[in-house]
């Protein structure tokens, strides 16, 4: 059989994990050392994953995406087995569905060709293409399991609201979706709000904040309020990764789009992608992270993770998914704050193997897990 081993204490082939600041051993409370000693005492066959999860802060991936459906890089069975790795117990997949495109409204989007619109596909490779019924060697005792959401990030378009609010209702009510998150990736004239690219020299930051918090937001907020199945806004610090917009971004306008969104059933994602991106750029989370974590009564929080991070294509040099999760952690111990999302869902389960799920030579298949 295949020895247990974290992905984590595996990642040494990426050269140099130096500069990266943070202690991952911290995740799970322990040093990698420690896990290693830790996994040698228990050894095959133990529930250590379990104990993992059970130490877990934040155990949930609530946002993220896949090379399946929109523009991530790894596969859904990837992404489960690292889900399983780091002690995660629930875990969305979320890729891009394109509002401007599903309400008709002829834009050219950042997510192209890429975008998701097929959810009932995802639904499939959720279910049928992994069950393996003739797996007989899966025991409750020596297996991991991990509840699977069927998800999608859905455009925000602020031209037309009603047809968005029927996609979401075909897709939850009645369609294959679990949940979906709602992120405002454009403006009204189709600017991606996190590409300085996409604006011309012509272009008013001024009044591309002000549509963006005071109007783009809230309405966002309304739409999520009506489904119980949207309980998301993502990344709503977005506009700060852009350096044509951030410096007109003050905190009086996060304020005010706070108070519009406490109205409504929905909560504003921490998105540990922008927030960690800040931290190493600049040495401090977003000021719109500093504003939840400060004034809102509860955040979420996602990894929005594109890639699991396997050599060459790694992010900070680590795990990318992993380096978020901590990141996540850190503000939910710091603030109390953080609400999970999923736990609420009813999901699909799917069972992983403990001895097969964290080989290190990635051969696994879909076929290694089972769903039930
Ligand atoms: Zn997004
Ligand atoms: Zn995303």
């Amino acid at each position: 059989m295949t020895a247990f081993r974290p992905l984590h204490l595996s990642r040494t082939d990426d050269g140099d994990n130096s500069d990266f600041s943070l202690d991952r051993g911290e995740i799970t409370g322990l040093t990698p050392e420690e896990i290693v000693t830790r996994y040698e005492e228990v050894n095959e066959n133990s529930n250590f994953l379990r104990e993992m999860a059970d130490q877990r802060i934040v155990d949930e991936l609530s946002h993220g995406h896949t090379a399946g459906f929109s523009d991530g890089t790894d596969e859904i069975a990837y992404r489960i087995c690292e889900a399983a790795q780091n002690g995660v117990k629930r875990l969305a997949f979320t890729d891009h569905g394109d509002a401007t495109s599903i309400s008709g409204h002829q834009r050219q989007g950042y997510y192209g060709e890429e975008q998701f619109q097929t959810p009932d596909l995802l639904r499939d490779a959720l279910t049928d293409t992994l069950l393996d019924e003739n797996d007989s060697d899966l025991r409750k005792e020596y297996s991991f399991d991990v509840e699977v959401a069927a998800g999608m990030e859905i455009d925000f378009d602020l031209d037309n609201q009603e047809k968005l609010i029927q996609y979401i209702h075909n897709q939850l009510e009645t369609g294959p979706l679990d949940m979906m998150l709602i992120s405002v990736h454009y403006d009204s004239e189709g600017r991606n709000v996190g590409y300085a690219k996409d604006f011309g020299p012509n272009a008013d930051p001024e009044k591309v904040v002000e549509e963006y918090f005071q109007e783009m937001i809230p309405a966002a907020a309304e739409i999520a309020d009506k489904f119980p199945g949207v309980t998301t806004l993502a990344h709503w610090d977005r506009p700060e990764g852009n350096p044509f917009l951030a410096d007109h971004i003050t905190r009086e306008m996060y304020e005010d789009a706070l108070d519009q969104v406490k109205k409504y059933d929905v909560v504003l994602e921490f998105n540990a992608k922008t927030g960690l991106r800040n931290i190493l750029n600049q040495g401090h989370p977003t000021l719109g992270s500093r504003v939840l974590f400060e004034e809102a009564d509860e955040f979420t929080g996602g990894t929005d993770t594109h890639r699991i991070g396997r050599s060459g294509k790694v992010d900070y040099k680590v795990n990318e998914t992993e380096a978020r999760l901590h990141e996540l952690e850190r503000a939910a111990e710091e603030t109390g704050k953080f609400v999970p999302v999923l736990e609420d869902l009813d999901l699909d389960s799917v069972r992983i193997p403990v001895e097969r799920v964290c080989s290190n030579n990635e051969s696994f298949s879909v076929k290694d897990f089972e769903t039930h």
